[in-house]
């Protein structure tokens, strides 16, 4: 069993303790520092979730666009909204978290990591962060991994699209980072294969990679991302590549608090023994593997423009289930098992059931809401999945076709949907959460 992190009650902060490879001296060095860093973010975001929103921005940002920007602060002054970039209004909190990356850089043994760590500590300072992602990006896969900043995601809890200050740092796991390379290539060939409309966008490359987690600090201890596919920028993107990461710990903490207490309620006494934890831990990280290469394969140049405010929900939900789909690939060429297939299918309705009980906390998980009611609902009318006294029967070959009929229609959404086509789907499905 793993180590329980250690949290800190209201602080954005998770200090994991995982069993480590072993690491030279320098690379404990190098890690201590990084560390360090990915604390100092801490203040930083605090400041950014005590932010009161603005009356009028919408107004404002006509005039001027820089209001927009994810990275700037908006505020009053002399009764007008003005955006100060992130890397100015922070700066006094910045410096040291630079000092500490530049420290780090100037010790490591890795040249490339070093050039990397340097040009992050300077666009922390000036705002420049696409140099950034594009140094990191190009960088071959080393030990040690690091992100920090302002991440853009989808926090909704802080108005608007604004980024997030966040770090994490973790270790390499080799063993799992070879797996999912594995799962890449079998998908990726699978998806060249299908046509393909001229619609989507194919990312320059595709890095992926699988952490054990020492440090989550600012948003990533709030969200508790599983994995994560950056940046979301289709121009980026395309221009750069993409960079799947996967973290272990946050897999083990929400299954633990999630997932497996839902298995044990929604499910019958038969059909649990059919499953160990085990099988559903590596099932619960395995669809989100899958989840995030699928993002990859759903870049649709216009989706975002058309389907507005729903466009996270279909986004979101299309890449568990195109996930779940290339799953049955991975079945097809012997990488993965019938039982190992059945274990996502069963964590993914376990953790939908969770959700949609619990609600979500606040906005930010409202899209995750929707889309398992949409997922719970969909199979209940097909029949793949049953309510008996409290119970959840599931047949997972009906599962399987429902799923290819559901990743039909939320793609075509992505591809040519309207808000209007989506909200009506929304609605079919998800009714009942209004
Ligand atoms: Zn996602």
């Amino acid at each position: 069993m793993p180590k329980m992190p250690k949290r800190f009650a209201k602080e954005p902060l998770i200090e994991f303790n995982p069993k480590l490879p072993k690491l030279s001296e320098n690379e404990s060095k190098v890690l201590k520092l990084l560390v360090e860093a990915a604390k100092l973010i801490v203040p930083i975001y605090k400041l950014q979730e005590n932010q009161k929103p603005l009356e009028g921005i919408k107004k404002a940002a006509k005039k001027n666009p820089a209001i927009l920007s994810p990275y700037t602060v908006i505020e009053e002054q002399n009764g007008k909204l003005v955006a100060i970039p992130y890397h100015v209004k922070y700066a006094d909190l910045l410096k040291p978290i630079a000092e500490k990356l530049r420290e780090a850089a100037k010790i490591t043994e890795n040249k490339e990591f070093g050039k990397a760590l340097k040009i992050q500590a300077k666009v922390l300072l000036d705002g420049t962060y696409e140099q950034a992602s594009a140094a990191w990006l190009k960088m071959e896969p080393y030990i040690l991994d690091i992100s920090i900043g302002p991440l853009h995601h989808y926090d909704d809890r802080l108005f608007f699209s604004k980024a997030s200050y966040h770090a994490w740092v973790g270790v390499i796991d080799r063993e799992g980072t070879d797996r999912l390379l594995n799962y890449k290539a079998v998908t990726l060939s699978v998806r060249r294969k299908t046509l393909s409309p001229k619609e989507r966008i194919e990312p320059k490359k595709m890095k992926v990679k699988v952490l054990d987690v020492v440090i989550f600090s600012g948003i990533m201890a709030r969200t508790k991302f599983v994995g994560l596919n950056l940046p979301i920028d289709t121009n980026f993107v395309e221009k750069y590549g993409a960079d799947v990461t996967l973290f272990n710990q946050s897999n083990d903490l929400r299954f633990m608090e999630q997932v497996l207490p839902t298995f044990n309620q929604i499910f019958s006494k038969d059909f649990k023994q059919g499953f160990s934890e085990e099988d559903l831990r590596r099932g619960y990280l395995r669809y989100t593997a899958l989840h995030e290469l699928a993002h990859s394969y759903l870049y649709y140049k216009n989706a975002a423009k058309n389907l507005e405010d729903l466009f996270l929900c279909i986004y979101e939900l299309a890449a568990t289930i195109l996930g779940l789909r290339l799953a049955g690939s991975l079945l097809l060429k012997d990488r993965i098992t019938d039982k190992q297939l059945q274990s996502m299918i069963v964590a993914y309705t376990s953790r939908c059931i969770y959700l949609m009980k619990k609600g979500g906390n606040g906005r930010f998980m409202m899209k995750y809401v929707l889309g398992s009611t949409i997922f719970i609902n969909f199979m209940l009318e097909s029949g793949a999945l049953r309510w008996i006294d409290n119970q959840i029967i599931s047949n997972f070959t009906k599962i399987f076709v429902s799923l290819h009929d559901l990743s039909n229609i939320l793609e075509s959404l992505l591809i040519q949907g309207t808000r209007k086509d989506a909200e009506s789907f929304i609605n079919k499905y998800a009714s009942d959460l209004s």
